[in-house]
């Protein structure tokens, strides 16, 4: 059986982008008899606000959704990407690491799809663990796990190449999880089959499978949908230049006329589809 999720992090309104994306999995679900899951990534620290959750369940039920069983949230499940850490440093693959974000920007030597690459200061030398974080030896996880490779539905097989993002954050100085592993190990508990999300996290892919390769969990596929830009081809974005749909909503607007019209391809004016399969900023 099929199953997609939408997964929201509540550090700001959803905007019409956060529309298109939720339809696009909870389409793809009722299309093919399956389950759509709504699944809150609230582990972002100070930036994760609980008042916007509210607003998130209103906003998709205005747009005609819905999901099937309770709302997910990552907050409940720090217990077990605590064990996947543990797992995964007892495998001896993940370093700890206090460098900031200062020392990194001055000391890296190449970019990659988030910003400077880690140069790897840490991975040889012993680190205080009071307040480290824990980065994944890349090369070390890819050693052990073999050339890997994972499906997009749109853009076909793919080679994992992780090591474009260097030795990446698994376990953050103020959250338990990085994005990476909370997302991974939440696919495979849920048991999502189809992970549709932005073009903007396409590469981000390639660390997950990795993950999913390390700790022996299911392969889901992906399906990386076009991303909804203004005018000069900027994604839309929580505070810059997007309208929240709680506004549109307390407006008056209706909720359905606006999905079908995503639905159809008809977007506000200046707003559009952007490219398709490309890191946006
Ligand atoms: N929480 C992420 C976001 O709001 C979505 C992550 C995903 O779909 O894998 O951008």
């Amino acid at each position: 059986m099929l199953r997609s999720r939408f997964a929201p992090s509540p550090n700001g309104p959803l905007h019409l982008g956060h529309a298109y994306a939720a339809i696009v999995a909870h389409d793809l679900a009722r299309d093919h008899g399956g389950e759509f899951l709504l699944r809150i990534e609230d582990i972002d620290g100070e930036r994760s606000r609980p008042e916007y959750i509210a607003e998130f369940l209103a906003d998709l039920a205005w747009i005609g959704l819905c999901w099937d069983g309770p709302v997910i949230y990552q907050s409940a499940r720090l217990a077990a990407y605590a064990a996947a850490a543990e797992r995964l440093i007892a495998m001896g693959l993940l370093y700890p690491c206090r460098c900031t974000r200062a020392e990194i920007a001055a000391a890296a030597t190449a970019v990659g799809p988030d910003g400077p690459l880690y140069p790897g200061t840490c991975r040889a030398r012993a680190v205080d663990l009071a307040g480290a974080a824990w980065r994944l030896d890349c090369a070390k996880a890819l050693a052990f796990t073999g050339p890997l490779e994972w499906t997009d539905k749109l853009a076909g097989v793919q080679h994992a190449t992780p090591e474009i993002f260097g030795d990446v954050v698994l376990v953050r100085k103020d959250a338990p999880a990085s994005y990476h592993l909370a997302a991974t190990l939440d696919d495979a508990a849920d048991g999502v089959t189809l992970v549709t999300r932005g073009a903007d996290l396409f590469a981000a892919t390639h660390i997950h499978r990795l993950l999913q390769a390390l700790l022996d969990l299911p392969v889901p596929v992906w399906r990386h949908h076009r991303l909804l830009v203004t005018a000069d081809g900027t994604k839309l974005a929580k505070r810059r230049n997007a309208p929240a749909l709680a506004e549109r909503r307390r407006a008056g607007e209706d909720g359905i006329a606006l999905a079908m019209a995503l639905r159809a391809g008809r977007f506000p004016a200046g707003i559009s589809l952007g490219p398709v399969l490309h890191t946006l900023t």
